[in-house]
């Protein structure tokens, strides 16, 4: 990408950067009416997902990233997942939440870090200002674990966090190296992450930190199911995102999941997480990938019928209910739903049921 030249201490006069500006989805500026429009089937926007702006994107460079450091292109274009994140005074979009919480109640807000020398400054500032005009609203923060200490989490919490979300994406300490550590020219580090997540964990309490995993990375089925076994018995959440290739990335011409897997994937995971699936009723073959499920039909056929394997995992809002179902999040408007931000219907899952094959895999016990 290319370099901006001026200094940061100028940089507040000529960009709007974060605290006082801030990027937010498509989706969420609808829903707080920053946007007309309406989403796909009426599909409502649970969380306000912000992201924070610098001129330069991101400092990292992870190779799946439009924000990335070495991406082609100047600063300007940077869309982040696909579509456009527009851009809006912090403050405004504080009292947008704060008046859509008073007549309806908003979800959640969760405030992105990218890499930047602002970043934990940043987010500090942008939590406290949200937390001053909506006093209750729920407020994860998405943190770059590689700007954090313990002492800094501890300073988020007390900002007005009770959420912390890790960008852990690759789902083994090898597709990590390659795509957002050492091995991309990318400053991430797995061990870094690790610690973040562990004492996030430690301060927040159980269920309140996630890691965000990404589905085609390079991993396998096995290294997947493994680390969801991994946060299962730490009691921290995982939620799923599926690889879509940014255009100018190192990724770009990437394939996606194949979307049987993709949809396996989720379905396994539903089972460990919420039908306490063992470890030996999944069988992998020698590349890694699913080759037999041993499981209950009628467990896995009415898990299938609620169709919440095939949901958005996120945040939950004040209830306990899935808040942030980031509509577009892992696919393109247009695009056949990777998930789904709403529950999916009788029709959905028809077609779901097709996408994954599951007869392939699926030895049937009683
Ligand atoms: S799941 Fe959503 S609200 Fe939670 S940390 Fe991730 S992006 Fe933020």
């Amino acid at each position: 990408m290319a370099k901006v030249t001026i200094p940061s201490y100028l940089q507040a006069e000529q960009f709007q950067i974060s605290p006082d500006y801030v990027r937010i989805s498509m989706a969420a500026a609808i829903e707080l009416r920053l946007k007309p429009g309406r989403l796909l089937r009426d599909c409502r926007c649970g969380c306000i997902n912000l992201l924070q702006n610098y001129p330069e994107g991101c400092y990292a460079n992870c190779t799946y990233c439009g924000l990335a450091r070495e991406r082609p292109g100047v600063p300007e274009d940077n869309t982040f997942i696909r579509v456009a994140w527009p851009l809006y005074p912090t403050d405004l979009v504080a009292e947008k939440i704060a008046e859509k919480e008073a007549k309806d109640g908003v979800g959640r807000v969760c405030i992105a870090q990218v890499q930047d020398h602002r970043a934990y400054d940043d987010l500090i500032d942008m939590t406290r200002r949200i937390r001053r005009v909506a006093k209750e609203v729920p407020i994860s923060a998405l943190v770059s674990a590689t700007t954090l200490n313990e002492e800094r989490l501890y300073k988020i919490k007390e900002a007005g966090a009770d959420i912390i979300g890790v960008g852990l994406d690759a789902a083994s300490e090898e597709v990590f190296y390659n795509t957002r550590g050492k091995g991309a020219r990318s400053p991430h580090d797995w061990d870094h992450h690790w610690q973040i997540i562990r004492a996030a964990r430690r301060l927040f309490g159980p269920m309140k930190v996630n890691c965000h995993i990404i589905v085609g990375l390079g991993e396998t089925d096995r290294e997947l199911v493994d680390l969801f076994y991994q946060l299962k018995s730490e009691q921290i959440a995982g939620y799923l995102f599926s690889f879509n290739p940014e255009p100018g990335t190192a990724m770009q011409e990437a394939p996606r999941a194949p979307i049987q897997r993709w949809r396996r994937i989720q379905l396994v995971k539903y089972l460990i997480e919420n039908y306490d699936l063992p470890p030996d009723a999944i069988e992998f073959d020698a590349p890694g990938n699913i080759a037999r499920l041993e499981a209950p039909d009628i467990g896995v056929d009415a898990a299938i019928d609620t169709g919440l394997p095939f949901m958005t995992n996120g945040c939950p809002d004040r209830d306990g209910v899935m808040a942030c179902n980031r509509p577009y999040g892992s696919y393109r408007p247009g695009e056949e739903y990777r998930d789904y931000p709403f529950v999916p219907n009788t029709d959905d899952l028809v077609v779901i049921r097709k996408q994954m094959k599951l007869d392939e895999v699926w030895a049937k016990i009683s």
